[in-house]
């Protein structure tokens, strides 16, 4: 067994297995988390194979507090109002992210934005602080299955997948957290949470629901939703054209760059968004050529994200 009763032991031993890149389900008011660092691609490559995930979609980066925000994003006026009346709390806020942030392109899906959070709960909060890292934390289910609100949800639907689930008892809230987007001129509510529009409105002024708009391409190869290169994807390639950049999985002649020599998915998938878009450059390239990668596992995701980003 896998579930232990949360306590100052157990919350330091999950804090090593964070930091050492495995995966840790804890208790936040709004669900459990399926917790990873979010600095260690490989780490967070491991929440979607646990989940079972067949895409990759950017996740909630968690915080001990609110001042590690600046270390990572570029917080406005309106996120200090947010943050000092609902943090910690059930409200995640997308931010523009910080130049140069150790934050893993898989847990942002490659997106210049991040999604922040400061879970309630003693667990949650002394488990990141005992860590000292953002941690990535969907819900700590498989794929499709509801959000668990008990650690016994977290076992059945989860098992071994997860190193260790810290027991901290029922989850009060029970949903997820309300998200909102604070990078455009209006915020705009992306998911309804347990935190209203009208309590965010009365701090800020008028808020958006989420519209087609609001999900417009922001800016070339940049959309709220997904990251798409500004290059023509071609998939399955088994050879390289002239001016083609050739990204490689597993052994592959020509490759400019290689997801994984050794066809390991994790690394594949911890490598996918920031190999891509150093690729994205019209100035050397014209397309970048994709090699096969296997349908199994992370791979399920990665294809998905692919094929996406060629159907641009
Ligand atoms: P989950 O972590 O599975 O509870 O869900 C995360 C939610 O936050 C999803 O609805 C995401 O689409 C949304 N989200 C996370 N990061 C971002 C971001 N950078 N921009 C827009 N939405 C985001
Ligand atoms: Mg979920």
């Amino acid at each position: 067994m896998n579930t232990h009763p949360a306590t100052p032991d157990t919350i330091a031993e999950g804090a090593r297995i964070l930091k050492a890149g495995g995966l840790v389900a804890f208790p936040t008011e709004t669900v459990y988390g399926l917790g990873a660092d979010a600095t260690q691609p490989e780490a967070v490559a491991r929440i979607f194979e646990a989940k079972g995930r067949p895409s990759f979609n950017p996740l909630i980066v968690h915080l001990g507090s609110a001042d590690w925000v600046s270390d990572f994003a570029e917080p406005d006026a309106r996120f200090h109002k947010l943050a000092r009346a609902f943090w910690p709390g059930p409200l995640s806020l997308v931010l523009n992210q910080r130049r140069g942030t150790p934050i893993a392109q898989l847990a942002t899906a490659g997106l210049e934005t991040i999604a922040v959070r400061c879970p309630e709960g003693a667990v949650a909060n002394a488990l990141l602080n005992a860590a000292g890292r953002p941690l990535a934390a969907p819900s700590a289910n498989r794929s499709g299955a509801v959000s668990p609100t008990h650690a016994d949800h977290v076992a059945e639907s989860l098992g071994d997948r997860v190193d260790l689930i810290l027991d901290g008892g029922p989850c009060s809230i029970g949903v997820e957290s309300t998200v909102l987007d604070l990078t455009t001129r209006e915020a705009v509510i992306l998911r309804p949470g347990a935190i209203t529009p009208e309590q965010i409105s009365t701090l800020i002024g008028p808020v958006a629901a989420a519209t087609n708009a609001a999900h417009a391409p922001k800016s070339p190869g940049q959309m709220l939703s997904h990251y798409a290169p500004s290059l023509p994807l071609r998939l399955n390639a088994k050879t390289v054209a002239p001016r083609e950049a050739f990204l490689g999985f597993g052994p592959t002649d020509g490759a400019t760059l290689n997801l994984s020599e050794s066809s390991n998915l994790f690394e594949a998938a911890a490598n996918l968004f920031a190999m891509l878009r150093s690729l994205d450059n019209p100035d050397r390239f014209n397309a970048i050529a994709v090699a096969p990668v296997p349908e199994t596992g992370v791979g399920i995701a990665i294809n998905d994200r692919l094929r996406r980003a060629a159907s641009q």
